[in-house]
């Protein structure tokens, strides 16, 4: 298959998953991820109409973004370390991986001295797993008002990367742990939160079935990725 069969496949199973929870297509965004794939890529999707990419390293997304159209829009979904913060304010249009306090006053920082309000996502390590970055649940609750009083940081819901599973059904505990988590930072901050990014290649209808509104697709759009050196 290529690119535009890909894509027609994706959107067809999106669809049937809305359709199965009773919410509109336009109601989820898909986010095409293209770390390890070239600029000529990013322009082949946006060709047929992508227009948001996710990339999980700064250095490869500060070399790959300028190559690319400029229709292309950027999210950064990996871990960001705080000494990239800078450079993820001036590359994406959203960062959706904050997953320390500490991580968001430095975006809060970098974002004030650049004069831009940064869309953020708070990541929820759902599984509570020791290999992965991501806010306990707990303290995601009790963090949430500094976090929130940050001037330069818009604060736009959660993401959550959840544990490897065999059977994309047996993620839907976590998928459903993050929809909860996002409707209580909800009623602690007294307004809604627009987005819950989550879901990939292997499990996106079962995210889709639990509420996502940003879905981070790679493999299925791209084929399999050539293993980092
Ligand atoms: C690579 C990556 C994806 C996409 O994964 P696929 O299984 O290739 O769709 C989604 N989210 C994050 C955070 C990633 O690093």
């Amino acid at each position: 298959m290529d690119l535009a069969e890909r894509l027609t496949d994706l959107r067809q199973r999106m669809r049937a998953a809305c359709a199965r929870a009773g919410r509109s297509l336009d109601s989820v965004q898909l986010l095409a991820v293209t770390k390890m794939h070239p600029p000529e890529t990013v322009d082949a999707a946006v060709a047929l109409g992508l227009t948001l990419f996710g990339e999980n390293r700064v250095q490869e997304a500060k070399a790959k973004i300028p190559l690319c159209s400029s229709r292309a829009t950027w999210h950064m979904i990996g871990h960001l370390q705080s000494n990239k913060a800078r450079d993820a304010v001036e590359w994406f249009s959203m960062v959706e991986g904050v997953d320390s306090l500490r991580l968001a006053q430095e975006l809060d920082k970098r974002a004030g001295q650049a004069d831009k309000v940064l869309p953020v996502l708070l990541e929820v390590n759902v599984g509570a797993e020791a290999s992965k970055s991501g806010f306990n649940p707990d303290i995601l609750l009790a963090e949430l008002e500094p976090l929130a009083a940050l001037p330069n940081l818009r604060i736009q819901g959660l993401m959550t990367v959840p544990p490897w599973k065999p059977q994309p059904e047996q993620v839907r505990p976590f998928f459903r742990a993050a929809r909860e988590l996002k409707e209580r930072c909800e009623a602690r901050l007294g307004e809604p939160l627009p987005h819950l990014s989550m879901g990939m290649s292997g499990d996106f209808e079962v995210a889709i079935e639990e509420g996502a509104t940003l879905i981070r697709i790679g493999t299925a759009l791209f084929g399999e990725r050539r293993q980092a050196p």
